[in-house]
């Protein structure tokens, strides 16, 4: 699994925070460069510096943040070869089948190996996870992925799960099961030569169609899995801030204002900003509702109300998860 580390060596990957919805994975080495619109950013620089570090371009005309790979980090910036799991799908999913250190998972298919790093740092290194892909590129790619972020408890497959199964030559004891294929009720009727006989087993199936998940309850049902359940992940962002009051004779001043600026033409705007003595950005005394000053949230000059609203849906791949759990049959053979 990614290893914590506090400083950035020859040959380490960091995650370039190049902006909020761009991040960079590089491998560090003496002589590269990144380039990014901000400018470029020799390697060198890098090495030796604390994870987490800002560091500014060449010609110090912009600047990014160097960070330490973890799941979360690498599932919003690994190269996609598929559709992923994201985190709040993979989080809820790990939680909620009880996946702890030393757990034994099985999952397929691989795919671009997002869930597989959170299943990775999960089970840590008493654990592991059985990984299967059946695309021959995916897992070639997945193979060396996995082997340069040091993915030492996974064990990859080259296999088509629902014709061939799961068996390899080590024995798996597989506690839970992560399904997210195009057929996962082909590969369930597979699963009871694998899995653990001793204990609960739980199940998560992932699939986006409604059609999908009918047929993977139907084998499951066959198959005596039973606590059979449809959960759907759907993650919003709920902001809580204070908003501005403003009455019908602000938006009149405001509307007075922009008239007012017309006339003026922008020339205040050009005019480099008024500093005070400390150096602080002076307020030019542009109305407060319009856009030539700032106004920090809960200024006491201003009246405000508390408001709470739900953002936009975060990042994920809507599926439905299904979840099952197969209770061992008691005097069975172990
Ligand atoms: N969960 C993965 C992730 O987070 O990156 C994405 C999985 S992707 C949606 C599904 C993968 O399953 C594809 O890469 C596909 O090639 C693989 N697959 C489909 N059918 C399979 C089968 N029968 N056996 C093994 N892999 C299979």
């Amino acid at each position: 699994m990614f290893q914590h580390k506090k400083t950035i060596a020859e040959g380490d990957l960091v995650l370039a925070y190049i902006g909020r919805d761009n991040l960079k994975p590089i491998f560090v080495k003496s002589g590269d460069v990144l380039q990014t619109k901000y400018g470029n950013f020799p390697h060198t620089d890098m090495i030796g510096k604390p994870f987490g570090s800002q560091v500014t371009s060449a010609k110090n005309v912009g600047f990014i943040y160097l960070l330490l790979p973890t799941p979360e980090l690498w599932t919003v910036s690994l190269p996609h070869r598929t559709q992923i799991v994201y985190t709040p799908d993979s989080s809820y999913i790990v939680q909620r089948m009880n996946v702890v250190g030393g757990s034994r998972v099985i999952e397929a298919g691989t795919g671009s190996g997002s869930f597989t790093h959170a299943f990775s740092r999960t089970v840590g290194p008493s654990g592991r996870v059985f990984s299967y892909e059946f695309h021959e590129q995916r897992y070639l790619q997945a193979k060396e992925e996995f082997e340069s972020h040091k993915l030492e408890n996974v064990t990859l497959t080259h296999r088509d799960v629902c014709n061939e199964g799961f068996d390899i030559d080590t024995e798996i004891r597989a506690q839970m099961v992560f399904l997210d294929l195009p057929s996962p009720w082909e590969a369930i009727p597979h699963l009871s030569r694998v899995i653990a006989k001793d204990q609960t087993v739980g199940i998560c199936c992932f699939s986006p169609c409604i059609e999908q998940v009918v047929k993977a309850v139907e084998a499951l049902q066959e198959c005596g899995w039973t606590a059979i359940e449809m959960t759907e992940v759907q993650a919003k962002k709920w902001e809580a801030r204070k908003e501005m009051v403003r009455e019908l004779d602000d938006a009149i001043e405001r509307l007075r204002d922009v008239k007012r600026r017309q006339k003026e033409g922008a020339e205040l705007k050009k005019l480099p900003p008024k500093r005070d003595a400390d150096g602080n950005e002076k307020d030019r005394g542009y109305n407060p509702f319009g856009k030539g000053r700032r106004i920090a949230e809960g200024d006491e000059s201003f009246q405000w109300q508390n408001v709470s609203k739900t953002g936009p849906e975060l990042k994920t791949h809507t599926s439905y998860l299904l979840f099952a759990r197969l209770v061992p049959v008691l005097g069975a053979e172990v």
